[in-house]
């Protein structure tokens, strides 16, 4: 804020002396504020490339970008270079593709049931942090998730493409920032409603019912849009009956092994977790719900990153010192009152978390990556989008897997996948540029040096300079 002020100043006064100066820009929010590299045709020469399809890095390749589009990719003496190309030499990078990330919000947890909507410098983050394409699964402000997909396509805002969810589609609850359904001709309404004011998504929550989530299904299914859930009083497998087309958290916020679980009552989030924590990813109860899953196309979203603050033992996570002080402070106590809680059952939840979502994996079921934002804080976008990646890693997945998660997967999630998710002719250069080699060190995803939507590339210093020591005023 101090050295937007002071800029603004500088240029009042230069422009009163009548030297003509620059005059600062007029939408701080711009994307050209952010950009460092813009030109017709770019070259990105001697780079390793993860293609995001899983397979392995490739040494030595260049990649030509030609009006926002990946023109060529190939072994670097196979490319002749086109006259007049803006030619950038980047000898022990990585070019990853743009993260595609499913659980994103652009809210924060400001305080106890208050959500803080911090829209404008999260969109920043997730840029920076190399997220070019996100899904936000819920949101608790009603407008600002479909404006900011807007204002972003035209660039008014420097940010990822959105997939934009409307409000949470939540049965009787006590959440200032949620409504709650009165029945299905509501849910259907609330679909339908916020579908034609641009909503692309929609999220059911803990306290839907089975028919109020049928008929959102349906509402947004006629409309050709897609359904996720964080359930709780509606089983895995039911929404899986009922044609639900994601389920967030893994299994985290799975009833279905509550013994006695009443129909449409969620049991409380900790009583699935216990039956979570006890599961065995080679028995039949668990088995069987895979292949209930795999076969009827359900894919699941891992957020490891929010599960991660709640369990003791972890690193402190990064990016804090974007948020403003009480921010930071209050989550440095949750943090301190979780590393004093040994009996957590997330010592436990939290491996097997990872472990059941690596067998839905396995068994062929779609894993896509997110964040989740929310809890007591500490999951930074962009920073933590990058710490998801390692954590899938953590889980058992080789860091290609990870990052093929993280980009392909989202893709093919979105039905994007022919445009976005990996780097090869003809894609939108949507493209990460990264130090070091993240096929052997995973932890050099968190080393951006330039992020690519659309062969435009910037800057992710400048994007979190923007508004470090802010998160939690815009
Ligand atoms: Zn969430």
């Amino acid at each position: 804020m101090k050295r937007y002020l002071f800029g603004a100043l500088a240029a009042v006064v230069v422009g009163a002396i009548g030297l003509g100066a620059q005059q600062p820009p007029a939408n701080p929010n711009a994307r050209q504020n952010f950009v460092k590299i813009d030109s017709p045709v770019i070259v990105l020469t001697h780079v390793r490339v993860i293609d995001g399809t899983g397979a392995p890095a490739r040494d030595n390749q260049t990649i030509v970008i030609r009006d926002g589009k990946i023109a060529d990719v190939n072994d670097t003496p196979r490319i002749t270079l086109p006259a007049g190309a803006n030619i950038i030499d980047l000898p022990g990078r990585t070019v990853i593709p743009g993260l595609v990330m499913m659980h994103e919000h652009l809210y924060y947890t400001a305080g106890p049931g208050v959500y803080g909507q911090y829209g404008a410098s999260f969109v920043r983050l997730y840029l920076a942090g190399g997220v070019t394409t996100m899904r936000t699964a819920g949101n608790t402000n009603g407008f600002m998730d479909m404006n900011l997909a807007r204002r972003i396509d035209a660039g008014d805002f420097a940010g990822p493409a959105i997939d934009a969810t409307g409000p949470y589609l939540n049965g009787p609850n006590t959440q200032l920032q949620m409504h709650s359904l009165a029945d299905a001709d509501d849910a259907r309404r609330q679909v339908a409603y916020w579908a034609d004011m641009g909503a692309t998504s929609f999220k059911a929550y803990m306290q839907i019912t089975r028919d109020e989530l049928k008929a959102s299904i349906d509402e947004a299914h006629k409309r050709g849009l897609k359904l996720t859930g964080h359930l709780c009083s509606v089983t895995y497998g039911e929404a899986a009956d009922l044609g639900i087309d994601n389920l967030e958290h893994g299994f985290m916020a799975s009833t279905d092994f509550v013994a006695d679980k009443k129909p449409d009552e969620c049991p409380g989030q900790a009583k699935g977790q216990q039956t979570i924590a006890a599961l065995d990813e080679n028995g039949a109860p668990f088995k069987a719900l895979v292949r209930k899953l795999v076969d009827k196309h359900v894919a699941l979203t891992s957020t490891m990153t929010v599960f991660e603050t709640f369990t003791p033992g972890r690193p402190m996570p990064r990016g804090l010192d974007v948020l403003v002080a009480p921010l930071r402070e209050q989550f440095q106590r949750a943090y301190d009152r979780v590393q004093q809680n040994q009996q957590s059952l997330y010592k436990t939840l939290f491996l097997k978390g990872m472990a059941l979502e690596r067998a839905f994996a396995k068994a062929g079921g779609l894993l896509t990556a997110g964040t989740d934002p929310t809890g007591s804080g500490g999951v930074i976008p962009g920073f933590a989008d990058q710490r998801e990646i390692e954590l899938l890693v953590d889980g058992g997945f080789t860091p290609v897997q990870a990052i093929s998660i993280a980009t392909l997967n989202g893709a093919k999630y979105l039905g994007r996948d022919a445009k976005i998710g990996t780097i090869a002719a003809g894609k939108q250069a949507d493209l990460v540029v990264v130090n070091g080699d993240p096929s052997r060190t995973v932890e050099d995803v968190r080393r951006v040096e330039t992020v690519f939507k659309a062969g435009v590339g910037y800057d992710p210093v400048k994007l979190v300079q923007s508004v470090s020591g802010q998160v939690g005023i815009w």
